[in-house]
C-alpha cells in the first residue's frame, strides 16, 4: 500500500503547553495520536512515553495490540515513584496496515479515528468517555452530551490500570481513501459535517492536517488540537485480484462455521472481544451509577462561584464554600480589592459568602464593590486561565483538562 501523509499539531488557545504527541513512522507503517492527562507535566510525559513505546515495540515485530499493551506498561513504570508523575495517563488511537487493501486500528480513549471515502465522512472509533457510553444507552440526547460538563472524563485510558483493553477496528481501503487520527481538541471544536468538509476540499493532506488545526484554533481552540491524515495513494493487487482491483477483502464472507478451530486467530481474538464486551455490560451500570455519582457531586461543586475573601482581599472563588466531599473551593480571581476598604455591610456580605451563583454574578458584585472602595488607586487585575487537571481529585474515573 502506497501512503501520503500529513499532520499538524498545535497547543490551542487556552492551554499553556501541548499535551499531544503523534508519530508518524512510515518505515514500519505505523501512526498515532496521544492525548496525555494528568498534573504537572505529567500528561506531556505520559502521551510521549506511550508513542515511543509503542514505535520501539512495532520497531520489534509486535502487531498492534501487543504494542499498545506495553505502551500502558511504560506509562506505569515510568510514572511509578515519582509523585510528579503519579496518576498521568493518555489516549491512544494507532493505525498500521494489516492487509493489502485493510487497515488495523487500535484505540484506548477518547482520541477518534476517522475514514473519509468518496468525500463523506464516517467516525470509525467509539470513544470510551463517559457522556459518549450515556448517549450509547440512550440516557444523553447528542445535544446534551455535546454541553455536557462531564465531557473529559475519559473511561479508559494508557496508564490506569496493568490491563488494559484495546479496541480493534479492521477497515477495509481503496485508493483515495484518508484515515485521520485526531486529539479531541479537534472533535470538540468542530462538527463532523465541518471536518468533513475541510477535509473533502483540500487535496493535499499536508495542508488538510494544517486546514483542520486552523478551523478548530479558530473555534476556541479550547485544547490541544493534534491531527493525523494518512492517505491511500494506492493499495496493493493481491495475486487473483485484478478483476476487483479495488474491492475491499471479503474479510467476513468466508469465514468457517462459528465454533471455529483454534487455529483461526481472527475468530479467537474475536470471541476473545465478545467475552470482554460480555464483562463489561455487567459492570457498566454499576460503573456508570458510580460514575453519574461522583460526576454530578463534582458538577454541583464546580459549577457555581462565590465572593469572598482572603488575606485581606476580595476573591472569586470556584466552588461551595467549605467544599463538598473533598472538592474544595479554588481561587478563580483576585481582585485586588481589600476588605477593610469597603462598607461595613459590603465587608459583612465577603466575610459570609454570600454572594453566590455564576461566575457573571460574582464579577458583577466585584465590580460593584469596586465602585464602593474608599481608594481609588487600586485597579483590578484579573487573570483567568484554564484549569488543568492538576487540582481535579481522583475518581474511579480519569478526568482530562476541561
Ligand atoms: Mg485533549
Amino acid at each position: 500500500m502506497r501512503i501520503a501523509t500529513g499532520r499538524a499539531s498545535d497547543q490551542g488557545q487556552l492551554r499553556a503547553n501541548n499535551e499531544d504527541a503523534f508519530l508518524i513512522d512510515d518505515d514500519h507503517s505505523l501512526y498515532a495520536v496521544a492525548d496525555g492527562m494528568g498534573g504537572h507535566r505529567g500528561g506531556e510525559v505520559a502521551s510521549r512515553t506511550a508513542i515511543e513505546a509503542l514505535r520501539a515495540a512495532f520497531a520489534s515485530n509486535r502487531d498492534l495490540e501487543p504494542a499498545i499493551e506495553l505502551a500502558n506498561t511504560a506509562v506505569r513504570t515510568r510514572a511509578a515513584g515519582d509523585p510528579n508523575l503519579e496518576g498521568m495517563g493518555t489516549t491512544v488511537t494507532a493505525l498500521t496496515v494489516s492487509g493489502p487493501h485493510e487497515l488495523l486500528i487500535g484505540h484506548v480513549g477518547d482520541s477518534r479515528a476517522y475514514l473519509l471515502h468518496d468525500g463523506e465522512l464516517s467516525r470509525l472509533t467509539e470513544d470510551h468517555s463517559l457522556v459518549e457510553e450515556l448517549m450509547r444507552d440512550g440516557r444523553l440526547t447528542p445535544e446534551q452530551a455535546e454541553a455536557h460538563p462531564q465531557r473529559a472524563i475519559v473511561t479508559r485510558a494508557l496508564g490506569v490500570d496493568d490491563d488494559v483493553d484495546v479496541a480493534l477496528y479492521r477497515v477495509p481501503v481503496e485508493t483515495g481513501d484518508r484515515v485521520m487520527l485526531s486529539s479531541d481538541g479537534l472533535s470538540d471544536m468542530l462538527r463532523d459535517r465541518e471536518i468533513e468538509s475541510i477535509a473533502r476540499n483540500e487535496p493535499d493532506p499536508q495542508r488538510a492536517a494544517e486546514a483542520l488545526v486552523h478551523a478548530a484554533n479558530a473555534a476556541g481552540g479550547h485544547d490541544n488540537i493534534t491531527v493525523v491524515i494518512v492517505e491511500v495513494l494506492a493499495v496493493d493487487n493481491e495475486p487473483g485480484d485484478a478483476a476487483i482491483a479495488g474491492e475491499p477483502a471479503p474479510d467476513g464472507e468466508a469465514e468457517p462455521e462459528p465454533d471455529a478451530a483454534p487455529e483461526q486467530p481472527q475468530r479467537a481474538r474475536r470471541t476473545r472481544l465478545r467475552t470482554l464486551s460480555g464483562a463489561i455490560l455487567v459492570l457498566l451500570p454499576v460503573l456508570l451509577i458510580v460514575g453519574i455519582a461522583v460526576g454530578v457531586i463534582g458538577w454541583y461543586a464546580r459549577k457555581s462561584y462565590f465572593v469572598g475573601q482572603q488575606n485581606n482581599e476580595v476573591v472569586i472563588y470556584q466552588g461551595v464554600p467549605g467544599g463538598v466531599l473533598g472538592w474544595d473551593p479554588t481561587i478563580e480571581q483576585r481582585t485586588g480589592i481589600k476588605v477593610a476598604d469597603l462598607p461595613q455591610l459590603s465587608q459583612e456580605h465577603v466575610q459570609t459568602n454570600s454572594t453566590r451563583g455564576s461566575l457573571a454574578t460574582a464579577q458583577e458584585y466585584v465590580a460593584r464593590l469596586q465602585n464602593e472602595t474608599t481608594t481609588t488607586s487600586t485597579s483590578t487585575t484579573t487573570t483567568t486561565r484554564p484549569r488543568t487537571s492538576t487540582t481535579r481529585p481522583r475518581t474511579t474515573t480519569t478526568r482530562k483538562g476541561p
